[in-house]
């Protein structure tokens, strides 16, 4: 017999996996579908903010973040394509945190796992072969859930963003993650530092640069690699930078994360996002839990108490035992 599902998720990122885990910890059966096997890799810079780290612990409790977290930085830069270091190494209270994506999400996937999830890889393409009481679209900046909705994101306002992985020795000395202006127009390109590699990218609105993006891109590594950037495989990816969806519910189908478009559009963040709409959806389809729970219990108590055989010896009871008398009066004051 096949097994039915109450809930499934597509896509296995990080608000697929925190919506499901959320679910299942409230018991919920779950299916998580993602195209990929895990661990797979995800183009994305991996840069966690404080935040971020706040909604995990929020979601999962105790973590053990030496599993995730390959590097962190209280200190970064920026520097202007036309007016050089803008500043070089300010510090900040705040730190920033960079992850791999393929350790982070896979991390993510697992305790979803570990909190009850089945999973399964394929590729969907149809939303009729889904059978549950709510499907929850996390697939992602191209979702196929999303196509069901009406009206759809405009994809026009989407960002562009392209990236390079490349060992430390191919750039100049760089000790913090740095951000640089000038490149790219309604946004920026960045060198993060993580423990074995670099991360150069670059991302903004496509409308609002006259230049092919990817050309760009290239202008920006030929300024900041010591080697040929043809040497690297340039990799790009939309990013919803500032078009999400208005009302991301229709029937039994929600949005969460770049599904739902929500990317910072300032920054561009969306990991965050991601994390905490996948949470909040999953709160908001079971909000009532905790008072339905109470209920299943009072419903049981309800018919033992007015049984008619029952209820005459608590009665009874009761005027036998001010104790009992006193429980009574404690229920019905709501102690
Ligand atoms: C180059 C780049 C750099 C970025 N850097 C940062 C950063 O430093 N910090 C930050 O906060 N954000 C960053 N972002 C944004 C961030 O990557 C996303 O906002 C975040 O990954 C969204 O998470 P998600 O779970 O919604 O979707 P995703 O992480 O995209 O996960 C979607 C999942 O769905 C699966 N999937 C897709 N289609 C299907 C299908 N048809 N069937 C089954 N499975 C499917 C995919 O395989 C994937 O596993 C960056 C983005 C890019 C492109």
């Amino acid at each position: 017999m096949t097994k039915t599902y109450e809930a499934i998720v597509v896509g296995a990122g990080p608000a697929g996996s925190v919506c499901g885990y959320t679910l299942a910890k409230s018991n919920k059966r779950v299916l998580i579908i993602d195209k990929e096997k895990f661990p797979r890799p995800k183009l994305c810079a991996g840069m966690l903010t404080e935040k971020s780290i706040k909604m995990l612990k929020t979601v999962f409790g105790r973590i053990n973040w030496d599993e995730i977290i390959d590097s962190s930085y209280n200190t970064f830069e920026i520097y202007h394509r036309r007016y050089g270091f803008i500043n070089r190494g300010i510090s900040s209270r705040n730190k920033l945190y960079l992850v791999d994506r393929r350790i982070f999400d896979n991390f993510l996937l697992q305790k979803a796992i570990q909190a009850g999830c089945d999973f399964q890889q394929k590729n969907i393409v149809d939303l009729k072969d889904l059978k549950a009481d709510l499907i929850i679209g996390a697939d992602g900046a191209n979702s196929v859930v999303r196509r069901s909705f009406t009206p759809e994101i405009n994809r026009r306002d989407y960002s562009l963003a392209l990236e390079i992985e490349a060992e430390k020795s191919a750039i100049e000395e760089i000790k913090y993650p740095r951000i640089y202006f000038g490149y790219v127009n309604y946004g920026y390109a960045w060198v993060f530092p993580r423990r074995d590699k670099v991360v150069v990218g670059l991302g903004g609105l496509t409308a609002k640069n006259k230049e092919n993006m990817r050309d760009l891109f290239v202008n920006f590594l030929k300024d900041v690699l010591k080697t040929d950037y043809r040497t690297y495989r340039i990799l790009g990816y939309p990013l919803p930078f500032h078009n999400f969806i208005n009302r991301p519910i229709q029937d039994n189908l929600r949005l969460v994360g770049d599904a739902a478009g929500l990317a910072d559009p300032l920054t561009g963040e969306g990991i965050y996002y991601a994390i905490e709409s996948g949470y909040l959806a999953a709160q908001s389809i079971y909000s009532y839990q905790p008072i339905h729970q109470a209920w299943h219990r009072a419903k049981t108590m309800r018919n033992i108490f007015y049984s008619p055989l029952f209820h005459l010896l608590i009665i009874h009871w009761l005027k036998a035992d001010q104790r009992l008398c006193r429980w009574y009066f404690d229920l019905l004051s709501g102690v």
